[in-house]
């Protein structure tokens, strides 16, 4: 085989595999290498995907156990975990054979096996049974993030979990401590209190979900709590020890009140690190900042010419959908084409019942500017179609610019909020005004009306409320 590429792509994620497709698209030979043995990185494997399969069958499960509230009778409804993981990994398998199909029809020639630098452009790949040579003009490392632990805490992915392990667990816990309230620790949460874990949160800070708007992690945290999932905000984990009945974890306030919370399992859910340990960066001079994220200037070139990185290794959202925007923008850049990311409109969505989403800026960051805003709110409980099924938590918020009317930043707690953000993404990326979403029309009855009433509200005009 001819090992000689134009651009190979380290790490077959959403950064990567989205990359390498754009690359062959623009006409580039290009390679993809892949260490894990299947492509679609921590989101197919053991993030996005998995993580959304289990939230939707934990959902239908409780959804299913409460139908005869609705006028169905059903039979005794119960749980069959074998089969629910069964499923859960049968999505994950159809979509990471997917990107493989995705990579052949796009002619990528695709290294299963570990990349680490020889040269500036020669990358050693160590596959089960053997080492290849590649040569590549430029190379783009795309290696993506691991979760990180508390000092002196060891993951064994049996009782002391990451993220990974709480996507295989084999049986229900009967109590689940989980050590940080980021959407990771809070979907996870939301799927094993579903099937009927006890579980706690414990969070460092005064309020849930780190970097949300404020108003929305409130409402967020009383839903969650009536939920059933209880929250030990302002309070830091000293330490976690496992016993002989389970695990044992001590915690102070900060009021300096101690306490021992014991559980069957912890999930340590506490953020994610960039991944480059194999990379043999030394080698070639590649510079790391403080947090050992890869640095990069505007058009995702590190310090040495010709490398590129992209994703969660480098700065910014650890999200797929950031990383494949900038997988799209580096490969268009690299074929000469003026590639860009709008790191202004990157939403971020929680995928509980109710879902929360968000896009832009809080209205936390626009008080801290200084930057004069409009608020315009409008409550599920007033929409016809939340009303006519029964869903009506949460509400839509958005801000915009009091003088020129532009929409800064959306926030929605509430059911499909997932789906309706891409309304305001759009909004905000074409400049729109809280005027342009109020004259569109919406189709009744549905949940994005919601999303009309809070940009009427804007200027004081609902209808419905
Ligand atoms: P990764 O997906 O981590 O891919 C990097 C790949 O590089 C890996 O497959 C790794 O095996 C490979 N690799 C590493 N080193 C080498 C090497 N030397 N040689 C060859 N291959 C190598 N994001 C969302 O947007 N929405 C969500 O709902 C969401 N849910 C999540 C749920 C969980 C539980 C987790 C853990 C994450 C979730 N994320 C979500 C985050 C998302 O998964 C990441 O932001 C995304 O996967 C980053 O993409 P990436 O390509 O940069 O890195």
């Amino acid at each position: 085989m001819d090992n000689k590429f134009q651009v190979t792509v380290i790490g077959g994620g959403p950064a990567g595999y989205v990359c390498a497709i754009r690359l062959s698209q623009l006409g580039l030979k290009t390679a993809c290498i892949e260490s894990r043995g299947t492509l679609g990185g921590t989101c197919l494997n053991i993030g996005c995907i998995p993580s959304k399969s289990l939230l939707n069958l934990s959902e239908e499960f409780y959804k299913a156990k409460n139908l005869s509230k609705l006028g169905i009778d059903t039979g005794e409804v119960k749980l069959n975990l074998e089969k629910m993981m069964k499923n859960k990994n049968k999505s994950v398998d159809v979509l990471t054979k997917g990107v493989e199909f995705l990579l052949k029809k796009n002619k990528i020639t695709y290294f299963k096996g570990t990349g680490s630098f020889k040269s500036k452009n020669q990358i050693s790949v160590k596959t089960k049974d053997s080492n290849i040579l590649i040569e590549s003009e430029k190379t783009i490392i795309c290696t993506g993030s691991e979760p990180v632990s508390l000092p002196g805490v060891k993951i064994d992915e049996k009782q002391i979990l990451s993220s990974t392990g709480a996507l295989s667990i084999s049986s229900v816990p009967k109590k689940m401590l989980i050590v940080g309230a980021g959407y990771i620790g809070l979907e996870m949460g939301s799927v094993w209190s579903r099937l009927g874990s006890e579980v706690h949160v414990v969070e460092f800070l005064d309020h849930i979900l780190p970097g949300m708007d404020k108003e929305i992690s409130q409402e967020f945290m009383k839903i969650l709590n009536k939920q059933g999932i209880s929250f030990h905000l302002n309070t830091k984990v000293n330490s976690i020890n496992k016993t002989k009945s389970g695990i044992l974890t001590n915690t102070t306030n900060d009021k300096g009140k101690g306490s021992k919370i014991e559980s069957d399992v912890v999930l340590i859910s506490v953020g994610r690190k960039p991944y480059t340990k194999d990379l043999n960066l030394d080698k070639i001079g590649v510079q790391l900042d403080k947090k050992g994220k890869i640095k990069v200037n505007k058009n995702f070139e590190t310090n040495i010419k010709n490398i590129f990185a992209i994703g969660d290794v480098i700065e910014g959202p650890m999200l797929a959908h950031k990383a494949e925007e900038e997988g799209i923008a580096v490969a268009e850049l690299i074929a000469g084409q003026s590639g860009h990311v709008n790191y202004e409109v990157i939403p971020g969505v929680v995928y509980t019942s109710p879902e929360v989403a968000c896009v832009g800026k809080t209205e936390e960051q626009l008080k801290e500017i200084n930057y004069s805003y409009k608020v315009g709110k409008f409550p599920f409980m007033a929409n016809s179609r939340a009303k006519a099924i029964d869903v009506t938590e949460g509400f839509v918020k958005i801000l915009t610019d009091s003088k020129t009317d532009r929409v800064l930043g959306a926030h929605i707690i509430g059911q499909h909020a997932g789906e309706m953000i891409a309304e305001i993404s759009l909004a905000m990326e074409f400049g729109a005004s809280s005027e342009d979403i109020a004259r569109t029309c919406h189709a009744h009855p549905t949940f994005s009306e919601a999303i009309k009433e809070a940009a009427l509200s804007v200027d004081k005009r609902t209808i419905h409320s």
